[in-house]
């Protein structure tokens, strides 16, 4: 075993509301209860739009629920002029746990490049939040067999300037932008091959320890069908699931993956 508690955590995207939203984690939580889960051994966390973090975290709270909370993105900034932006502080003050940072869809919607990213992952951990941050080549970039330096120097330029500690207690979420929303899963293999690239990446730049505790996830059209496979490689700690993860039933089955 490796130490690393596994993590599956759900991108609601621009999906549910507060309203779907907390309807959805009750019954995640009833179906992974009555399923005996052990959230101590498997995490779960749900990344809600920026509306429905309160409702959300209010049921968590109320409840007493093991999920954890997450949000899909942070400004790089602490307060102040940003219209439309959401700090980490405010995020924390809500409880949230998670936040990624880089997704894809941010991106490549967003002009998010590296320095942006690695600026946001600076913000969150200011405020005690955990980053997930996401990288992953494209299609063209995978066809050209350039998809491990790609990823890996995605990596190393959102965490520049951090300390082996802080890489430590990162998640990273490889995801492969042709899988995405795609229905196209990465073979294990591949997913492997990238993971454990971005493990040793990290191994040479901050040190055998904070690789050895990084989590690295994979994400990509996973479904209940597909998460068993991908969760038995070596270097695979977890998946960042969007579509799937707005459906309890789904979600709760991709969780469940080692039964
Ligand atoms: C994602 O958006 O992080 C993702 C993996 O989406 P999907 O599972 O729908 O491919």
């Amino acid at each position: 075993t490796t130490g690393r508690t596994p993590l599956i955590a759900g991108n609601w995207k621009m999906v549910l509301d507060h309203q779907s939203g907390t309807v959805l984690v009750q019954k995640l939580d009833w179906t992974l209860k009555d399923a005996k889960h052990d959230f101590t051994a498997v995490e779960v966390a749900v990344l809600p739009s920026h509306t429905s973090l309160r409702s959300v975290q209010t049921l968590i709270e109320g409840d007493r629920l093991d999920i954890a909370l997450g949000a899909q993105d942070v400004s790089a900034h602490d307060s102040g002029a940003y219209t439309g932006e959401v700090s980490g502080a405010q995020l924390a003050k809500l409880g949230v746990r998670y936040v990624a940072v880089g997704h894809s869809e941010r991106r490549q919607y967003h002009g998010e490049d590296d320095a942006l990213v690695a600026a946001k992952v600076k913000a969150a951990l200011r405020h005690g939040l955990v980053p997930i941050l996401c990288v992953g080549e494209a299609l063209d970039v995978r066809a050209e067999g350039r998809h491990v330096a790609h990823t890996t120097a995605q990596v190393l330029a959102a965490l520049e300037g951090l300390e082996g500690v802080q890489v430590g207690g990162l998640v990273v979420a490889y995801e492969p932008v042709w899988a995405i929303g795609t229905g196209e899963v990465a073979t294990p293999e591949d997913a492997q091959e990238v993971c454990a690239a971005i493990r040793g990446a990290i191994a040479e730049r901050f040190g055998a320890e904070a690789a050895a505790a990084v989590r690295v996830l994979y994400g990509g059209s996973v479904k209940p069908a597909s998460i068993a496979s991908i969760m038995a490689q070596d270097d695979v700690d977890g998946a960042l699931v969007g579509g799937a993860s707005t459906d309890a039933g789904d979600f709760a089955s991709i969780v469940r993956y080692r039964e």
